[in-house]
């Protein structure tokens, strides 16, 4: 099959022809070498995957749609959905801070001026520094805009923030903090740069998913920050953060898919390996009953996916949540699958099974729950259907 796996160079393919067979098969190279032998240590040894960022930054991987003068290969959205999807079926920590260090280089890309482009695309894309999306507090994710307690109090030469994060993906290894907060109650959008004095982060999380991406608390205390870091415009910041989470549930969207894969692949491998009365388990039915699930729910994943990551406007928004939606559900039943067929194996380290059905967790929660997902698909289907002229009873 080779770690480019034939699904998405036939989804790339359907898109673009053979143009970026190469660069594709270039990547996958790169990732199967220098990604994939140090993920179950990531996991175990919870070793941050800051040196796989560096170097998939040096090799224009990092952020490789955007344009080629911040160092990055400028390739089509859906071609670097496929070299995401590679690195997170290679290694799920990668994979994660990778995607929302993505989230956070569109908030440049769509909100920034022409100087913080400059600055922070230049470094961010082509030098491995790495960014981090500040959102959730304590008080809940999911309605943060109404439960937001951090605040910005505006003075004469910038802003000053208050208030403190949590749950925040590469803290502490990022270089700059896209950090959202209450300015005279509407939600703004600011830059923290990482020496700022105030600005601390806890010990990281111990937590089950992800181990070796970083997960820390983050805290504002009298952060002090010139206008000129001020992202997008005041009072803009909820409706920013709207539209950079739709991207990013194609990010997270495409991690599932890679964690998929991973489990699919070595569920074929153990299902034609492992004999049961003479033959492989892969000859029983019911193995086959799973091996088929899995795969109609990966390429379904992986189409709904690309499809999301190459269309746009409102229709976007659906697909990106549709995609995060049913991705994220697939790979949980696609870990739990390959557990079964694994079964004691699948219980064990070595198998890297576990880590899998572990790492699944965070494409259900990380930027936006199943079940607020359920609600948004649901509410824009709606909006959609009442504003097409078609919508009668029949
Ligand atoms: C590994 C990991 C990395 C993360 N990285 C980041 C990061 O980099 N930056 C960041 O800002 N955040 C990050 N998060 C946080 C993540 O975005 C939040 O956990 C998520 O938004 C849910 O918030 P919560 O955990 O506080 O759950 P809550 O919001 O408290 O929700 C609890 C439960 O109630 C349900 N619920 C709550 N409100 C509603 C509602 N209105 N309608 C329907 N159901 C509802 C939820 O679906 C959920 O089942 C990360 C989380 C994880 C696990």
């Amino acid at each position: 099959m080779g770690f480019y796996a034939n699904g998405q160079k036939k989804i790339i393919n359907i898109l673009y022809g053979s143009k970026y067979d190469d660069v594709l098969d270039s990547s996958a190279e790169f990732i199967e070498k220098e990604i994939a032998p140090s993920a179950a240590n990531i996991d175990k040894e919870k070793v941050s995957p800051k040196g796989n960022l560096e170097r998939l930054a040096q090799q224009g991987m990092i952020a490789s749609h955007f344009p080629d003068k911040y160092g990055s290969l400028a390739l089509p959205y859906p071609v670097h959905i496929a070299i995401l999807e590679m690195v997170s079926k290679a290694c799920a920590s990668t994979g994660v801070s990778m995607a929302i260090h993505n989230t956070c280089c569109e908030g440049f890309r769509l909100y920034g001026t022409k100087k913080q482009k400059e600055k922070y695309l230049t470094s961010l894309i082509g030098t491995g520094n790495i960014a981090a999306f500040c959102l959730t507090e304590t008080s809940g994710g999911t309605n943060i805009f109404s439960n937001m307690k951090t605040v910005a109090k505006k003075e004469q030469d910038g802003y000053v923030i208050n208030g403190s994060k949590t749950f925040i993906t590469n803290a502490g290894l990022a270089s700059v903090y896209i950090v959202f907060a209450k300015l005279e109650d509407k939600v703004t959008m600011f830059l923290v740069d990482k020496d700022t004095p105030g600005l601390s982060f806890s010990k990281p999380f111990d937590k089950d998913c992800v181990r070796g991406s970083v997960t820390c608390e983050v805290f504002f205390d009298g952060c002090k920050i010139p206008k000129e870091n001020l992202l997008g415009k005041e009072g803009g910041g909820s409706s920013y953060c709207i539209e950079m989470l739709n991207k990013g549930r194609v990010g997270i969207a495409t991690l599932a898919v890679g964690i998929s894969q991973a489990a699919f692949e070595k569920s074929i491998y153990y299902a034609t390996t492992r004999n049961a009365k003479g033959s492989p388990i892969a000859d029983l039915q019911l193995i086959q009953k799973k091996i088929a699930s899995m795969a109609c729910g990966i390429d379904a994943a992986r189409l709904l996916t690309y499809h999301a990551a190459s269309v746009s406007g409102e229709y976007f928004s659906r697909m990106a949540n549709e995609a995060k939606l049913f991705a994220s559900k697939t790979a949980l039943e696609c870990a739990v699958e390959s557990k079964y067929i694994h079964a004691a194996h699948g219980c064990m380290a070595e198998s890297n099974i576990e880590r899998h059905l572990r790492d699944v967790w965070v494409t259900l929660i990380g930027e936006g729950t199943v079940e607020i997902l359920e609600q948004t698909v649901s509410r824009l289907l709606v909006k959609e259907y009442q504003k097409s002229p078609g919508l009668s009873f029949w």
